[in-house]
């Protein structure tokens, strides 16, 4: 039996003999503190202990402040929490055996240290008798929600249900998953490695043993090809001069195609086309299967975006049929250019297969210095060098373009080795025939980084807090599902592949669902929710919210309720603003749900020292945290799963795609 135990400044002393007494015994105590005689407010210290009682951290909680009412009162405050006042041992015992108390509060300034040891022995041995008095506790959560909810008696066993299932939600499973998971045995879980796979026949083998069935009758997985990429070396071949990879020429990694022969070239300006731009650098030319030059920034264009934007320039040649993508820089900035670029280009990326698919990745994307553009440019008359070109765009506002005289070879030394990533899927169909097409996904990713110079990453909260959540979400739904109690639409379990690759295992499924997107009402994402970050250093009791109001005004409003109503977590949106320097809306899976307009929710407790380091263990994981949050994702995840009506695409996302 383990025990939390907590007082205000009347208990430090009576505490420290119950600790030692019960520690005798054989049991287990954690200290909640105070253990100093200075004032401090009991509230503090009865909700960390009722938090632990009530996520399963500890069977039973001990409270002591003067008087034991402010810390009962607390305690009772938490909807799976009974705590009892008692001050002679009877009355301790008959909390237990009648009102299965779990939590006892003792009044220190009314009894005796030797009185309250013996109060503590007759709590922890006395045992509910269940019979009529189960019949009458199970009445007291009633009254208590009913007052919390203030609202009408039907949703309220709606409620009530949804409250009882949510209580079981164990924070010593998502322990014993995650010092698996977050072992050094799953050697930290990286794409396409060994790790990885084990980590993937461990949920595969746990949604078999709860009673999920295959999603598409024979199996718990889907495919995601994949490809791993190394550039060695490379040269790049233009008008009889030969250039080198990293030194005289960049390149975007991943690069799918690895050479190229005598492939006709054109010069398309600065690469301004399309919508929203007065100049079209690509009027007068044909692009089609061709490599399109352009020079760097816009010098008509001066201080906008484009003259920055490097990707827009990128896709607009795709979009016009380029073959492969150019970009002229000045010298002085391909150098700082090459020393961002040159780790990125040369280590093993990791990017989807899509090739078996038929599908084309992005165009192979260079980057040169000018004074070697040149000697391309002297190549052909109209063109001049990219001085000139820019003297007279600064003045004049114009730009030449045409084809150029020479022709783009190209060879990269690149070895491949192609694999299968697995994304893992839990499927409950709902139970209500009319609406059970409808699906709701529930997502986390279970890959990490795997070895770094020799350490390994365990990934304990990146991402093992939100897998483990997402496998106790799912124990818990199959019990309900067992009881005739599973949701009206049907719900999908699903721990993504390659998240840290960019987001690889959602993406594929977002371009292959497997079951239908325009059916699909949400994506919940949960991603990191273990540990505290600077902003929250003193309160642990918060979670970061992104995307909850950006395209559902009602599902923003069902996570509200869901939390007001039962969880009382900070909502915390400063990463849900458009415009916040981290861009977290397009750093976890969440996103490639968002970008096909369904409403997601990324669930997110912020980075902290150990973030993509090997000190992110389980040993610093906060396991009651980790369940509240899961709790709040339950909640929300009912409401939608078993509610009337699906709720509603009603509003244009301030994020851009
Ligand atoms: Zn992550």
């Amino acid at each position: 039996m383990n025990f939390s135990i907590g007082c205000d400044h009347a208990g430090p002393a009576y505490k420290t003999i119950i600790i030692n007494h019960l520690k005798e015994r054989g049991f287990s105590v954690k200290n909640c503190g105070t253990d100093g005689p200075e004032s401090v407010d009991y509230p503090d210290f009865a909700h960390t202990v009722a938090n632990d009682v009530s996520s399963k951290d500890s069977e039973l909680g001990i409270l002591i402040c003067g008087s034991a009412n402010g810390v009962a009162m607390t305690a009772n405050k938490h909807s799976a929490v009974r705590a009892a006042i008692a001050w002679t041992p009877e009355i301790a015992e008959l909390a237990r055996t009648h009102n299965d108390a779990n939590v006892i509060c003792i009044p220190a300034r009314f009894i005796s240290e030797k009185e309250a040891v013996s109060i503590v022995d007759s709590f922890v041995d006395a045992k509910f008798e269940g019979g009529r008095h189960a019949r009458r506790v199970n009445k007291i959560a009633c009254g208590v929600l009913a007052l919390l909810l203030g609202i009408s008696t039907s949703f309220f066993s709606i409620a009530q249900t949804s409250l009882d299932y949510s209580q079981t939600l164990d924070s010593t499973k998502l322990r014993a998953h995650l010092s698996i998971l977050a072992s050094d045995e799953f050697e930290g879980r990286e794409t396409g490695t060994r790790g990885a796979e084990l980590s993937a026949l461990y949920l595969e083998n746990y949604y078999s043993k709860l009673g999920f069935q295959p999603y598409n009758g024979k199996s718990y997985t889907q495919d995601v090809p994949m490809l791993n990429s190394q550039i060695e070396g490379g040269t790049m071949d233009v008008a009889g001069v030969e250039l080198n990879v990293v030194e005289d020429f960049l390149l975007y990694p991943g690069i799918n195609k690895t050479s190229t022969m005598d492939m006709p070239m054109v010069f398309a300006g600065y690469g301004i086309s399309g919508d929203g731009f007065i100049e079209d650098d690509y009027s007068n030319i044909n692009v089609e299967g061709k490599c399109v030059v352009v020079l760097q920034g816009d010098k008509r264009n001066k201080n906008t975006e484009i003259e920055t934007n490097t990707t827009a320039k990128r896709e607009i040649a795709e979009s016009n049929g380029a073959a492969a993508f150019v970009v002229v820089m000045p010298n002085s900035d391909y150098a700082t250019f090459k020393g961002r670029m040159k780790f990125y280009m040369m280590r093993k990326s990791t990017i989807l297969n899509r090739s078996k698919e038929g599908e084309g990745a992005s165009i192979p994307t260079f980057f040169i210095r000018e004074s070697d553009a040149d000697v391309w440019f002297n190549s052909t008359k109209k063109i001049k060098n990219c001085s000139k070109l820019n003297k007279r765009a600064d003045k004049k506002g114009v730009i030449s373009t045409g084809n150029l005289s020479c022709n783009f070879n190209y060879t990269l030394d690149v070895t491949r080795e192609e694999f299968i990533g697995k994304n893992i899927l839990a499927y409950m169909p709902g139970s209500d025939e009319n609406i059970k097409d409808e699906v709701l996904v529930i997502t986390s990713h279970y890959d990490h980084i795997g070895i770094v110079d020799g350490e390994i990453n365990n990934g304990a909260d990146d991402d093992g807090s939100g897998t483990v959540t997402v496998m106790e979400l799912a124990r818990v739904y199959m019990n309900a599902f067992k009881n005739g109690d599973g949701p009206r639409r049907s719900v999908l379990f699903m721990n993504v592949i390659g998240e840290e690759k960019g987001l690889l295992g959602s993406e594929w499924y977002s371009d292959n669902p497997v079951f239908p997107l325009e059916k699909t009402i949400a994506n919940l994402n949960i991603d990191m929710i273990g540990r505290v970050d600077e902003a929250h250093s003193d309160d642990d009791n918060y979670i970061y919210l992104i995307g909850s109001d950006k395209l559902s005004s009602e599902l923003h409003e069902i996570s509200e309720t869901a939390n007001s109503t039962f969880t009382n977590i900070t909502l915390d949106y400063t990463f849900n603003a458009p415009d916040d320097p981290n861009r977290f809306y397009y750093r976890s899976d969440h996103y490639n749900f968002a970008k096909h307009n369904i409403p997601v929710i990324f669930y997110f407790s912020g980075v902290h020292e150990d973030y993509h380091a090997p000190g992110d263990d389980v040993e610093k994981i906060l396991f009651t945290k980790t369940t509240n949050i899961g709790r709040l994702v339950f909640h929300t995840a009912w409401e939608l799963l078993n509610r009337d009506d699906k709720i509603t695409v009603d509003r244009v996302s301030d994020f851009k795609n």
